[in-house]
């Protein structure tokens, strides 16, 4: 508000046309539902899911929920998904809900502010009722979760619990129908599989929630080396059986990536892990979940049958396994929740996931998943955009870690300006930047596998997940070298500029260079998105068929009047193709280039100045200095 314009607001307050207590008042807020409370839940849930209507991608859900009489219950579907640090559940999945208790129907009536929450009038008396609903699982190909091959069970979609408990405190016996001929991975304990019903054994409702189950018509368990005695297991399900094959290569390079993520880490906290893997075209191709005993691990088919093809991927199984100890068994403390209807606080995901993508790029590297080479191609595109990201100009990486909550379901359409779960890659940087500082402060005889070993190796074999804040990650970098640790985190995470953000590459010995030609990994990229990646030229990520994805904001492009959805024609008069884009560029470094486009339905033209000729990021060796990078990246014995 600007001078004149405060007088203004002054002078209406003063005239008395100030309308206090004049219009309607706001309504009582309504008693919020039951906070959950760590108590002993006076009775029990039993679960069962049908699982085999794949034709319609429908779970149909029968509960029997054992409670003490006469308390009000409320019954809640889960909104906020632990994984996901946001509230991706989705309630309007849930349908055709009927309660009965006593064999007489229940009236339920949902909140309307919290409508997540279902409000029974049980009668006085019932100490039982059953629940029935379905879960109206995703059609839409590639987000599957069930096909007429593969079946997973994602619990947080199929249960309503009672409101007042820790998740923890409620107990749990689940059964589940898989279709004939199905074989399931799970961290849980299968006691029986009797009439085609599978039965585990009781668990929280949160270690429920935590062990989701994957099933398929072509299944295949891989026992990898046991790590200190725990059991680890590869649960393998797949489009066609034929993309289940494990080269042998493949198989030792996993063995040693549990090897070195205990050197990393210290013993195990589970006494077996299960990675879950899909091999689909229908499921997510891409992406994974974390848990404390399994993770889901979601691939395209080819994953294993053309490792060379997916150079992308090759730290996502690393990622998850090195989740089970940063981020499940250790958890910061506004981040850990109650129950699945408590919104978690996300303030510090640049460590729970950006030092686990560290992490998983360096373990992939270690367990020689990734070559050495291939990892600095990666860390080499990871530093490119972070460096010539313009949404750090007006909202710095500390913001980004509330992107999943408000992001939830709504999509980035300007990632360069919006951000986007920037402390995925950010967080990358940062943590070498640390990893390295601590290898150059110590003359190389200490480095960040010091801090996880001090951080993550506590309380022996118990699955209890222990909570911590910033100062607790500040006094453990503290002991492995002192520093102003606080100090150096808030100088990077509120920063406005790139200036510290590639501060580890070049003390691990590297520089961010650019070449005329795509490393392979970035060509992969670029595949993945269907067309060239032109961010720091022409400023525009290209998809299929000429059509713009995405544009570097105020770039060339940007300038010149092209939007999202464009579709581009023609490049200097020759008809679009991507390589006659790539071409003119290469051509006319710096000249204007001439783009013909449809937009809104109309036929446009743009002249572009100041694109350059398209440039590729790779890291070069500094002459003379330490590769330090080259040490972290060094398997342990
Ligand atoms: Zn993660």
């Amino acid at each position: 508000m600007q001078w004149f314009s405060l007088i203004a607001a002054a002078a209406v307050a003063a005239s008395g046309t100030a309308a206090v207590g004049t219009g309607p008042q706001m309504t009582r807020p309504l008693a919020p539902a039951a906070a959950p409370l760590d108590r002993p839940f006076p009775g029990r849930l039993q679960l069962t899911v049908d699982a085999t209507d794949t034709d319609h991608k429908v779970y149909r859900v029968h509960e029997v929920v054992t409670l003490a009489a006469g308390r009000p219950v409320t019954l809640f579907y889960p909104q906020w998904e632990t994984a996901s640090h946001a509230p991706t559940g989705s309630v309007a999945a849930l349908a055709g809900l009927t309660v009965t208790a006593n064999g007489r129907p229940v009236r339920w009536r949902r909140d309307p502010v919290n409508v997540f929450a279902f409000h029974l009038d049980l009668p006085p008396a019932a100490r039982r009722f059953e629940v029935d609903f379905q879960f109206l699982a995703p059609t839409r190909p590639g987000a599957l979760t069930m096909t007429p091959d593969i079946v997973t069970v994602p619990w947080q979609s199929l249960v309503l619990y009672p409101a007042g408990w820790y998740v923890r405190d409620i107990p749990v016996e689940a059964r589940v129908r898989l279709p004939d001929g199905f074989q399931a991975g799970t961290s849980l304990d299968v006691t029986s599989t009797a009439g085609g019903l599978t039965a585990y054994a009781p668990v929280s409702l949160e270690t429920l929630v935590d062990s989701p189950v994957y099933a398929g018509r072509w299944f295949s368990r891989v026992e990898l080396a046991p790590l200190d005695g725990a059991p680890m297991r590869l649960d393998l399900v797949a489009d066609a059986p034929g993309d289940l094959a494990l080269p042998p290569d493949t198989r030792s390079r996993l063995d040693r990536l549990a090897h070195q993520a205990e050197h990393v880490f210290g013993p195990p906290h589970f006494s077996r892990y299960d990675a879950l893997v899909s091999l689909s075209d229908a499921l997510p191709d891409d992406g994974g979940t974390e848990h404390l005993r399994s993770a889901e691990n979601n691939f395209g088919p080819q994953y294993l049958t053309h490792p060379e093809q997916h150079l992308l991927q090759h730290d996502l199984l690393a990622h998850e396994l090195a989740h089970s100890w940063n981020g499940k068994f250790r958890i910061p403390a506004r981040l850990w929740t109650p129950d699945f209807n408590t919104p978690s606080r996300d303030d510090l995901l640049w460590v729970y996931e950006g030092q686990t993508q560290y992490w998983g790029i360096v373990l992939a590297a270690r367990s020689g998943l990734r070559t050495r080479n291939e990892t600095l191609d990666l860390l080499a595109a990871v530093a490119a955009r972070a460096e010539a990201r313009a949404s750090r100009r007006w909202k710095p990486l500390s913001d980004s870690v509330n992107d999943p909550i408000y992001d939830a379901g709504h999509g980035t359409a300007w990632p360069d300006w919006q951000g986007r779960e920037d402390y995925y890659g950010d967080g990358v940087l940062l943590w070498l930047d640390v990893d390295t500082l601590i290898l150059e402060r110590t003359a190389g005889r200490r480095s960040l596998d010091d801090f996880a070993r001090r951080f993550f190796a506590v309380d022996g074999r118990s699955e209890v997940a222990r909570t911590y804040g910033l100062a607790d990650v500040c006094a453990a970098l503290n002991a492995v070298t002192p520093l102003d640790w606080a100090a150096f985190f808030r100088e990077r995470l509120d920063a406005h500029d790139a200036g510290r953000a590639l501060d580890g590459v070049r003390r691990g010995g590297y520089r961010l260079a650019y070449s005329a030609a795509p490393t392979e990994t970035f060509r992969q990229g670029e595949l993945e998105e269907g067309g060239p990646d032109l961010m720091t030229s022409l400023g525009v990520q290209m998809g299929k068929m000429g059509v713009v994805r995405r544009l570097a904001w105020e770039g060339p492009a940007f300038n010149a009047g092209l939007g999202i959805g464009a579709r581009i024609t023609a490049v200097d008069g020759t008809a679009y193709s991507d390589e006659a884009l790539t071409g003119a560029l290469r051509r006319d470094a710096g000249g204007p280039l001439r783009l013909d486009f449809e937009q809104d339905g109309r036929a446009r033209t743009a002249s572009v100045i100041g694109a350059g000729a398209p440039r590729y990021p790779r890291l070069e060796p500094i002459p003379g200095a330490v590769a330090l990078v080259d040490k972290i990246l060094d398997p342990a014995p």
